[in-house]
């Protein structure tokens, strides 16, 4: 038996098409700083090789709008800025190039902030999702139903915020109406299906830790998934965002919703510091893996100045520079081959992990691998400086416009 879904419009976040047909996504949300590029790049990676398709990151500071700049050019999948009290933040995350915006109604409020970032979303080809939260519900829309979060409150809230972006002819949405208790967000989801054709993002907001809080998200998301709504799902557990992204592939796969596949391949976007043509790289690493059938995780990176350390929670991975290839474990490099090898060589590791583990596959390393990727790294540096993507430039636009504003 398979589920009828729901008909709904369609967004495009970044390369992944949300409702309309188009394969339910699995979203998480980092729990690094933003500002931190670094660590946040290495767990955008780690969830996307769980399954994650899209990252929300928090955008709630100026130099978290500026680490965005820096991110967005190297995350492997689309990613959405999360704003909650100050809209500026918004108008500095679509500096940076994010990829989707989540706005809160219940604190961002003021009409004409919120037509300021439905119209530059507009300009730009950015959706938005409107994120309504039981928790932080608009006081107006609280003290109208009654004093308490209802169904219907949280739909009122979603469709004043319509009203806005509507103002300003904005309409690239989707909506989430989360809530912690979890017959309520059924009953507001079910009701919101009924009201609008935007694709709906599901999710039982701060479900807790495992195992209740995995129980009662599965629960809320799986129900609904089951009657056809939802378009894209996160789960919102306290736990390692890992655990999230695994969850939401799990129920999917469990719903017959995604296929299931022992490989999880992941990629680089290719930004200006790639030395080789990631995709067609990527697919020949995805075919020639998948005859395999070997549960793994294999990331293809464009590059060796950051590859490695960006996808150091992959259990096997590939880094071009300067015609080469270098293999790693766990982000440790294992051997650098000539690029034309790369392929041949990924798989052959990806058999030695199968057999003898990652530790077994960490002791055969090539001496002096190391060594000669460092020296590759350090020469494309010199060759490229350390602003590869430009992301000063970004900078640069993203602390004027703050500056005009708060003069
Ligand atoms: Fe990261 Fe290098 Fe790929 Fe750019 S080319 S996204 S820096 S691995």
């Amino acid at each position: 038996m398979s589920i009828e879904r729901r008909s709904t419009r369609r967004v495009q976040v970044g390369k992944v098409a949300i409702g309309d047909g188009a394969p339910i996504s699995v979203q998480t949300m980092t729990t690094t700083k933003t500002r931190d590029v670094e660590a946040t790049l290495a767990q955008i990676y780690a969830v996307a090789g769980a399954g994650a398709d899209i990252v929300r990151c928090t955008c709630n500071e100026i130099e978290a709008a500026e680490g965005l700049a820096q991110i967005v050019p190297r995350s492997p999948v689309p990613i959405i800025a999360d704003i909650h009290h100050n809209h500026r933040m918004a108008l500095a995350a679509l500096d940076a190039g994010v990829d989707c915006l989540r706005l809160n109604p219940g604190n961002i409020r003021k009409p004409e902030h919120i037509r300021t970032v439905a119209k530059e979303c507009k300009d730009r080809g950015v959706p938005i999702r409107i994120g309504v939260n039981g928790g932080s519900l608009d006081p107006s829309l609280y003290t109208k139903y009654g004093d308490q979060v209802t169904a219907q409150a949280m739909v009122e809230s979603a469709e004043r915020e319509l009203e806005h972006f509507h103002a300003v002819g904005f309409d690239d949405v989707k909506i989430s109406v989360k809530a912690s208790n979890v017959p309520l967000m059924i009953e507001a989801y079910r009701l919101l299906a009924d009201t609008v054709d935007y694709p709906l993002h599901l999710g039982v907001t701060e479900a807790g830790p495992l195992p209740a809080g995995l129980l009662k998200a599965t629960v809320g998301i799986g129900t609904l998934l089951a009657e056809g709504i939802g378009d894209t799902i996160r789960y919102s557990l306290t736990a390692d965002p890992i655990e999230e992204a695994k969850a939401g592939k799990q129920l999917l796969e469990t719903l017959g919703l995604r296929e299931r596949t022992g490989l999880d391949l992941i990629a680089c976007p290719s930004c200006g510091r790639a030395e080789v043509d990631v995709i067609s790289v990527a697919e020949a690493a995805r075919n020639a893996l998948e005859a395999l059938d070997i549960p793994i995780q294999v990331a293809v990176m464009g590059c060796v100045v950051n590859g490695p350390g960006e996808a150091r929670e992959a259990d096997l991975g590939i880094a071009a520079g300067r015609g080469r290839g270098h293999l790693f474990v766990k982000g440790k490099v294992v051997a650098v081959v000539p690029e034309d090898e790369m392929v041949e060589q990924l798989v052959q590791w990806a058999k030695t992990i199968n057999e003898d583990g990652i530790e077994g596959a960490l002791g055969r390393a090539d001496d002096g691998a190391a060594l000669e990727a460092e020296l590759d790294r350090q020469a494309l540096l010199d060759d490229k400086g350390e602003d590869a993507n430009q992301s000063g430039a970004l900078i640069e636009t993203i602390r004027r416009r703050t500056a005009v504003a708060a003069n």
